[in-house]
């Protein structure tokens, strides 16, 4: 309760920011979601498309992502997880929820969904999992229930992702996720479709996706809200899908 009324008192003082541009005023400005609607993937209407890196990971499950993490998406992404504007949670869980869509198909009842999980030194400096949160307001808006399911962890000492190379980030993930023990037998012969904000070069998935299959998940699948284009971690899109 203390807690509800000092950010009220907060919002009061301070007037809200847009996440992409500063402005103040809404949370994202009109000019700035309409240059997000401009990174979307399919261009004539918000559905989701399957995209793969290139090079692209052993593992990989097949994942659907919204758009491309760039300008204005990539900075509501950063102010969303690392700027304390947990406000921006609704924006992206909206547009999760068109990958989820995308990435369960037909079959989405009793399919779990899976937040890949942060390094334990990033989670304690975020002091939350907004990953997990974008999961959550993700699943309200996908009919016939599949379940959120906290089922993978990131081993004590794993590095922080951002900044590591493509060989790097699979050494350092790959031996780091698990299943957690108890939510073993819960995965079995399920459909799973992990969650996470972005594809970069997918080895996080990748990793993801072996945990899973290796706990005896019956199928992975994956949604992210966006997917990064950068040198090596260039994604391959169907034709007519326009590059940068
Ligand atoms: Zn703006």
């Amino acid at each position: 309760m203390g807690e509800r009324l000092g950010a009220s008192l907060i919002d009061l003082i301070l007037p809200q920011s847009c996440g992409g541009c500063g402005r103040p005023g809404s949370a994202v400005c009109e000019p700035c979601l309409r240059a997000l609607a401009d990174l979307r993937f399919v261009r004539d209407h918000d559905a989701a498309l399957a995209i793969r890196p290139e090079p692209c990971p052993e593992a990989w499950p097949v994942c659907y992502a919204w758009g491309r993490y760039l300008g204005v998406s990539a900075r509501v992404v950063r102010a969303a997880k690392d700027g304390g504007r947990r406000d921006l949670l609704p924006i992206l869980g909206t547009l999760l929820a068109r990958s989820l869509t995308g990435a369960l198909g037909r079959d989405a009842p009793g399919a779990l969904v899976i937040p890949a999980p942060s390094a334990p030194r990033t989670k304690r400096a975020r002091g939350d999992h907004p990953v997990r949160a974008m999961g959550e307001l993700a699943l309200r808006q996908v009919p016939k229930g599949p379940i959120l399911l906290d089922a993978l962890t990131s081993a004590r000492g794993v590095a922080d992702q951002a900044g590591l190379g493509r060989d790097a980030r699979w050494r350092n993930i790959s031996s780091a996720v698990s299943v957690r023990g108890r939510r073993r037998p819960v995965l079995a012969g399920r459909l799973v479709v992990l969650v996470d904000d972005v594809v970069t070069s997918g080895a996080t998935l990748a990793a993801c996706a072996q945990a899973c299959r290796e706990a005896g998940a019956g199928e992975v699948r994956a949604a992210t809200v966006l997917a990064a284009r950068r040198g090596s971690g260039a994604h391959r899109l169907p034709k007519g899908v326009a590059a940068d």
